[in-house]
């Protein structure tokens, strides 16, 4: 019999990868994750990366970038740098690009980390393909159906019409475990193999800073030691619950969205 295409995410799965922690577990041996992203024009996206990245299960949240004051105004508990990345102090994972604006330097001192990175936004546009083809560490690529035909030089239709070979291509090209967002999100390994889906989201969803939520948690899983292709599907599944709930059937903002992980996590581990 050949390989599946395509495998579902269950509950059970989702609930056996949690990060959960243990008497031993101490703030660093759970996980920091690095978030750069924001910018003058774009504060919010950063506020809401780091949102998303507290209820990931890292032991910590490092911030980088020009959108310090507003991150720590709404969350003390980020630790913040005015320095660049390359400088800010160790993380076990990074999160690069959620409203970076044209921040090229910072994408760059990113990708040369040897620890995992999340691209998303502005990030997949500087990310140079070479470079993230050639990294060490792991890396995930986060993109919607507009981004991800902007890298593969096509129309976003084409995309949308054919979104399990665009992600597959995707991960080929960038040598990345590639997530493709959308009202069923995909996650495609770097390596080949079944592509996962989920099966959570809601179309309460589709609202603005809702991916910048996803990236911050998804990144924190990466942070706190599960595989690209595990944070991806994990993260993806922990926020289309996490809509679901803060939505209970009328509009929601992103922050409620990042609101409502840890209620979603709960659900996960019954
Ligand atoms: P972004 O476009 O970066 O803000 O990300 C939007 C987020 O909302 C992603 O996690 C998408 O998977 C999710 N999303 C957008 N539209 C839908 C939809 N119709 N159904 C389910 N999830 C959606
Ligand atoms: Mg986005």
């Amino acid at each position: 019999p050949g390989e599946p295409e395509i495998e579902a995410l269950q509950h059970a799965d989702v609930a056996g990868l949690l990060p959960v922690p243990g008497a031993e577990s101490d703030k660093y041996r759970r996980g920091v994750v690095g978030i750069a992203a924001g910018s003058a024009r774009y504060p919010g996206a950063a506020v809401l990366a780091v949102a998303g990245a507290l209820r990931g299960g890292a032991g910590a949240v490092r911030y980088v970038g020009p959108a310090g004051d507003a991150v720590v105004a709404r969350f003390p508990e980020t630790l913040v740098s005015d320095q660049g990345p390359a400088k800010a102090g160790r993380v076990q994972a990074w999160v690069v690009g959620p409203g970076a604006g044209d921040d090229a330097a910072s994408v760059a001192e990113v990708l040369e980390a040897e620890v995992p990175v999340l691209i998303d936004a502005d990030g997949l546009r500087l990310a140079d393909r070479e470079v993230v083809r050639g990294r060490s560490a792991p890396t995930l690529m986060t993109p919607h159906a507009g981004e991800a035909a902007a890298l593969l030089g096509v129309a976003r239709e084409e995309v949308e019409g054919a979104r399990l070979e665009s992600v597959r291509e995707l991960a080929a090209r960038y040598g990345a475990t590639v997530l493709l967002k959308g009202s069923t999100t995909l996650v495609a390994d770097s390596g080949g193999g079944a592509v996962r889906v989920n099966p959570t989201g809601t179309g309460w969803l589709a609202t603005a800073g809702s991916g910048d939520v996803l990236s911050g948690l998804t990144g924190s899983l990466l942070a706190a030691g599960l595989s690209a292709l595990d944070a991806g599907s994990v993260g993806a599944y922990l926020h289309g619950l996490a809509g679901r709930l803060a939505a209970d059937g009328a509009p929601v903002g992103a922050g409620d969205v990042a609101g409502a992980v840890g209620r979603a996590w709960r659900d996960v581990r019954g």
